[in-house]
């Protein structure tokens, strides 16, 4: 069974990481890439990448933007080493934010981390908290598609904004970290993390880091010395940033932050309606925390039979989050995609849905 061509998205990844890197991008005129990064033109267009994200979330006065290898994975293992002094406090109520939470919790040095739970497609706030020095959470949990509102709380605040930034709305200055892979909502390709960093958390990392024994790679001070320079304390991969490169132009271009939180607000609008009006699908997430730029819809029928007719027909990565273990489908509805492939996507659902249940 295949969906007929008349029906289906021109561009059929709707992957939530990595995702979707638009064709034009990926034919850039780089003739940087195989040279050092210790040396320009490389360090500029570091630079480039720097400012840009500066631009993007509009850094209030003292914030810097930091960069390094290993993903926002890293990065849970490096802010319980640089960043939490004796106890923070983590929300967790997905497979990303629970990974953070147990990253803190591994760590011997600190104090057990209060942990706040909800049930997945449901969402739970930080609370302030007596004896908390750091609070985490997740801007956007990527396995449910659950989004939190960004928010201060009483200690450093640091937030995994991996599949929401570049396409949700942030006001920096209610975070102190707000940290993110590129390969989600920037189009580009896995391996780094970027950070942006608060003259507090600055401050925080260079007192811990002096005081503490902290792995070269996973030390945020060193990172944020390099990031200075527009270096890496390693190396890059340099296709990384090409593409990271490449998308932050086309988002400054198309008129920054306001205006692709606009896209994945009308983006991901296509998918809840679309399964608010058919019988067999239901939006998953708590209906005032539902994410922008991944959406998740429980199924009455088979997802995996879905999954694997839009697969053979050219429509990849819309399985729901493994670990969930639900009859599930996850629709990335970040910048990059286009109204029309969603909308395509939406009639290739419903006639699926034709072909598996035709009553
Ligand atoms: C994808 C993702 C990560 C992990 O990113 P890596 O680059 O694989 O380390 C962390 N947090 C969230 C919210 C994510 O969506």
């Amino acid at each position: 069974m295949l969906i007929p061509s008349s029906l289906r998205p021109l561009d059929g990844r709707f992957g939530a990481g990595p995702s979707r890197i638009p064709a034009a991008h990926l034919h850039l005129d780089a003739t940087w890439m195989g040279t050092s990064h210790r040396a320009s033109p490389v360090k500029s267009i570091v630079g480039d990448i720097r400012n840009m994200l500066g631009t993007l979330f509009d850094l209030p006065e003292g914030y810097e933007v930091a960069l390094g290898n290993g993903g926002a994975s890293l990065l849970w293992d490096a802010i319980g080493l640089c960043l939490v002094e004796r106890k923070a406090q983590a929300a967790s109520f997905g497979a990303f934010s629970g990974k953070a939470a147990a990253a803190i919790a591994a760590q011997p040095q600190l104090d057990s981390p209060s942990v706040r739970t909800a049930e997945p497609g449901h969402a739970i706030e930080c609370v302030n908290e007596e004896g908390v020095d750091t609070y985490l959470y997740p801007h956007n949990e990527t396995s449910t598609g659950v989004m939190l509102p960004v928010r201060r709380w009483d200690g450093l605040t640091v937030v995994d904004g991996t599949s929401a930034a570049g396409g949700v709305d942030v006001d920096i200055s209610e975070t102190d970290v707000y940290y993110f892979s590129p390969q989600k909502a920037l189009a580009s390709d896995g391996g780094l993390w970027l950070a942006i960093l608060s003259p507090a958390a600055i401050e925080r990392s260079e007192r811990l880091t002096a005081e503490r024994w902290v792995p070269d790679l996973l030390n945020l001070t060193k990172a944020l010395e390099a990031s200075r320079k527009n270096q890496t304390v390693n190396t890059p991969a340099l296709a990384t940033l090409n593409l990271l490169h490449a998308q932050l132009r086309w988002m400054l271009s198309e008129g920054g932050l306001a205006a692709m939180n606009a896209r994945c607000l009308a983006n991901s609008r296509i998918i809840y309606e679309w399964a608010e009006a058919t019988s067999w699908a239901h939006p998953f997430a708590e209906k005032d925390y539902r994410s922008r730029t991944v959406v998740t819809v429980d199924v009455d029928l088979p997802a995996e039979e879905i999954v694997e007719i839009c697969r053979r027909s050219g429509i990849v990565d819309i399985s729901g989050y493994r670990g969930l273990k639900r009859n599930q489908l996850r629709i990335a509805t970040f910048p990059q995609m286009r109204d029309q492939d969603l909308r395509a996507l939406a009639e290739s659902l419903t006639w699926v849905g034709q072909q598996l249940d035709p009553r």
